[in-house]
Parts: structure tokens; C-alpha cells; sequence
């Protein structure tokens, strides 16, 4: 048995064309992608573009978990969502879009809602876990597996105009995770919701999109000359100026989830 990945059929080379032509991506960085599984948690603002650039870059295997339904008031901004799938759960309206898209990507699905007990079962084998949910306890609850998991995180939050994108390996010595970031205060707080401060639609295609940019660094990284993971830069999107910062996120000495790792 070869160690090296099976390459792509000659229908995956025409579809992939314009990344393989990429010096930054080439054969080798495409093959990676379709042997890389990502963990796509909350399928709302964030996740419905990531979800869009991660199949469209050919990521093998996707995992999408997302415990709500869909609402009207969601077709603003959540992209992948017709009229026809009000009511119906975003996991599996996400998987039929998936499966019209490219039904050669291996999906799987879960209505279950993330809690600190069964994270880690939900993420079991990723690569790469993005979390575009929109409550800090679920974000910690993701954070914490991730970090216990060994499996890199990277979070991508909106509202309003801004955007913020970082990426976490807090399970490594030198590495902040996303809780040396927001700290232990927000564990039981279900607040930072969109119902309540707006948001403009165009915003989250913006750091939706983003964070598929960075996940596919990330996943490249040691593979192809565009990977980057890029660990504990958070990147502030403002959408009104426009513009975008960049600022560093250091390893929380005490920090109860990562401290000691
Ligand atoms: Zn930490």
C-alpha cells in the first residue's frame, strides 16, 4: 500500500483546474484539500458561505452540525437557504444544497445541540473544526473540545459591520486558544445574538468567506507554499470604514482549558 494519497481523477483535475494552476495551491495542496475532513459548526451566517468555498475547494469530508431550524428572517443573510426550506433544519436543507453542489463530497450531519458532554464525539476525527455559532457558550464548549481533542479551531464571529476571524491551536505549548481569548466569563451566557443588534447580510458572506480563506491555509499548512495556520492572529473585518486589523492573541498562562498543554 502507497503512502501517498490517491490522486484526483481526471473529472476532480478539470474541476479543481484554477487552484491547481495556483503555484500557491498546485496537485499536491489540491490533494490535501480532498483528503482534508472539516467540522462545520452553526450553519447561519458564518457557516452558510464557508460552506460554499469549503465544497467549492473540494474539502473531502464535511461534517455540518447545527441544532435550529430555519427562519425567514435567516434568507438575509444565510446563503445557502431558499424560501422552500423555512421550517425545515439547517443541517439537512445544508446537506441537500451540498448534495446538488457536489455529490462526490462525503457529508454527514447532526441536529444535536453542541454542549460541553458530547463536543467532543461531534468533532472526532477532523482536521480542522470552523465554528461560526453565535453564543459564547457553545464557542467555549467547541473551544474546550478542540483543545482536548488536539484538533485546531478556527472562529469566525459577525454582527453589524464587523467581523472577526482567528485561529486557534491551543492544544499546542506555545498556542493561545479561543478561551485564553474571551476568558471564563461567558460560560453560561447565550447574549451576542444578531436577533438583537442587526447585522448587514453582505457582512457575513464577508467573514464567512474569509474564514473558508484561512481554514484552507490552515488545512495547506506543511503541504503547499499557501499554507499558513496562522495561530492566535484574530483579524477585525470592519465593513463601514472598510478595512481590516490584525491583532495577537498570547497563551493565558492560567488559562483551564489549554494552561499546561
Ligand atoms: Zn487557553
Amino acid at each position: 500500500m502507497s503512502l501517498s494519497p490517491a490522486p484526483l481523477s481526471s473529472a476532480r483535475l478539470d474541476r479543481f483546474a484554477r487552484h491547481i494552476v495556483l503555484p500557491e495551491v498546485g496537485g499536491a495542496g489540491q490533494v490535501k484539500l480532498a483528503h482534508s475532513h472539516v467540522a462545520i459548526i452553526g450553519l447561519g451566517g458564518i457557516g452558510s458561505p464557508a460552506l460554499q468555498y469549503l465544497a467549492a475547494s473540494g474539502i473531502g469530508r464535511l461534517s455540518l452540525i447545527d441544532d435550529d431550524v430555519v427562519d425567514v428572517s435567516n434568507l438575509q443573510r444565510q446563503t445557502i437557504f431558499t424560501t422552500r426550506d423555512v421550517g425545515y433544519g439547517k443541517a439537512v436543507s445544508a446537506r441537500r444544497w451540498l448534495a446538488n453542489f457536489d455529490d462526490s463530497l462525503v457529508v454527514d450531519v447532526s441536529d444535536a445541540r453542541i454542549t460541553p458532554d458530547n463536543a467532543e464525539s461531534l468533532i472526532r476525527g477532523a482536521d480542522l473544526v470552523l465554528d461560526g455559532t453565535d453564543n459564547f457558550a457553545t464557542r467555549l464548549a467547541v473551544a474546550d473540545a478542540c483543545v482536548a481533542a488536539g484538533i485546531p479551531l478556527l472562529s469566525a464571529a459577525v454582527g453589524r459591520f464587523q467581523g472577526q476571524v482567528a485561529a486557534f491551536a491551543g492544544h499546542l505549548p506555545e498556542q493561545a486558544c479561543y478561551r485564553c481569548f474571551v476568558g471564563d466569563a461567558f460560560d453560561a451566557e447565550d447574549c451576542d445574538t444578531c436577533a438583537d443588534d442587526g447585522m448587514l447580510g453582505a457582512m457575513a458572506g464577508w467573514a464567512g468567506s474569509f474564514a473558508a480563506l484561512q481554514a484552507v491555509k490552515v488545512l495547506l499548512a506543511g503541504t503547499a507554499m499557501l499554507g499558513d495556520p496562522g495561530w492566535g492572529r484574530l483579524h477585525i473585518l470592519d465593513g463601514l470604514a472598510p478595512g481590516m486589523r490584525t491583532i495577537r492573541i498570547a497563551k493565558d498562562a492560567s488559562c483551564t482549558a489549554c494552561a499546561g498543554a
